[in-house]
């Protein structure tokens, strides 16, 4: 009998890390997908509004964990972000065309929590901030800003980033079907598929009918505007600024909302000039690229697959050797965490009895 495989469910970052470190493994994996990675240019919006990792910005924006309080989730998605972080060094290092670009990651608080407060130097050196510097309050762009700090940090061309993987995994054998599935379980029957299927792995983003998962729109700009940091502004009521340079032709993004079972698909004319105004009062520069002006090239409506109570990461045994892997809920997080993910897959896969 032929060796068995493993069919991942998804083609987002999630589903072609995990697919990846997989086959560093010597697993033979097929990836089902609905979606799969495509110029964004080219993309139906609202075909593809579910794709989240089509529509990300996306930079990693380190969210400490509080040091007064034992919070072991917070924590586990912090050493996930820092093993990403350590990845995709690695990766621009060695593949300059991945679509990476590491930069200075500027942060502002309007009304920073004790996880932001407690942030020295010091602390921010023990919970892995490379030259990181806290500003001086004349260094703040106005006087609401309370807390300013810069790190070392990363952005990806979500598109260009996910091809990239794709092609890699493609290269090393991998084998795609385009597929929409209704169950996780379909995932074993896939009549493509040679060899017996034992493990799924469900990096599906919203899952299959979870009652816990629900979607936090977002809506965000691309401007032709250049800008070489990332810059993220927390305000006191809740919303957010932010810029996340692209580059690899991309353009800028400017953002954005979050907004928890918001549905509409359509971008609000009325939310665009919002952002685009926050974001040339708190970080004036990006309109020096422009002659004075910003250059708007497109709108963005996308749907965080967000979950209560955080991702599922999960593993479900049928009792028949058969083995589902949960991987999905990653909210607005999946870039910033998808090789520490794809580690804990890896890690679920090799304890207990379904061992593989
Ligand atoms: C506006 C916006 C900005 C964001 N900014 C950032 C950021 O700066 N940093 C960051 O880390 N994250 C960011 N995110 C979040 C990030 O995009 C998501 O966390 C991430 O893309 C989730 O990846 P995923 O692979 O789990 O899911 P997805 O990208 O949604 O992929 C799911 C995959 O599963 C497939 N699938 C689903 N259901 C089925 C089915 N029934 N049958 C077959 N296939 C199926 C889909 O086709 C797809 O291939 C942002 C998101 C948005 C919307």
């Amino acid at each position: 009998m032929s060796s068995p495989s493993i069919a991942v469910i998804g083609a987002g970052v999630i589903g072609l890390s995990v697919a990846l470190r997989l086959q560093e493994k010597d697993h033979h994996v097929t990836i089902i997908a609905k979606d799969f990675p495509s110029p964004s240019e080219t993309v139906d919006p609202r075909a593809a509004i579910n794709y989240a990792s089509q529509w990300a910005g996306a930079h990693n924006r380190f969210c400490p964990p509080r040091d007064d309080i034992d919070d072991a989730l917070a924590a586990r998605d912090h050493a996930m972000s820092l093993v990403t972080f350590d990845r995709m060094d690695d990766l621009a290092r060695r593949h300059p065309e991945a679509g990476i670009t590491f930069m200075k990651g500027v942060e502002y608080l309007e009304d920073p929590g004790p996880e932001y407060r407690s942030l020295s130097p010091v602390r921010a050196a023990e919970l892995g901030y490379r030259e990181f510097r806290l500003y001086r309050r004349d260094e703040f762009p106005d006087d609401r800003v309370k807390m300013g700090f810069e790190y070392r940090t990363w952005c990806v061309n979500p598109m260009v980033y996910c091809s990239f993987l794709l092609r890699r995994f493609v290269r090393r054998g991998g084998r795609v079907v385009r597929r929409e599935l209704l169950r996780e379980r379909e995932a074993f029957t896939i009549p493509e598929l040679a060899n017996p299927v034992r493990v799924v792995l469900n990096c599906s983003g919203h899952g299959f009918g979870d009652p816990n998962s629900f979607i936090t729109r977002g809506q965000t700009c691309v401007v032709a505007n250049e800008c070489s940091e990332t810059v993220t502004r927390q305000k006191a009521d809740g919303s957010w600024t932010f810029v996340i340079p692209r580059n690899f032709d991309g353009g800028t993004i400017i953002g954005g909302t979050k907004e928890p079972d918001n549905w509409h698909s359509e971008p609000s004319p009325d939310v665009r000039t919002r952002l685009l105004d926050t974001l040339a009062s708190t970080y004036p520069p990006i309109l020096q690229t422009g002659g004075g002006k910003m250059h708007v090239l497109s709108d963005i409506v996308g749907r965080r697959p967000t979950r209560k109570g955080g991702m599922r990461l999960e593993k479900e045994e049928l009792g028949d050797g058969r083995l589902i892997v949960h991987a999905y809920g990653l909210g607005g997080r999946g870039y910033e965490l998808s090789w520490g993910v794809a580690d804990a897959v890896l890690e679920l896969l090799s304890s207990g009895r379904a061992r593989l």
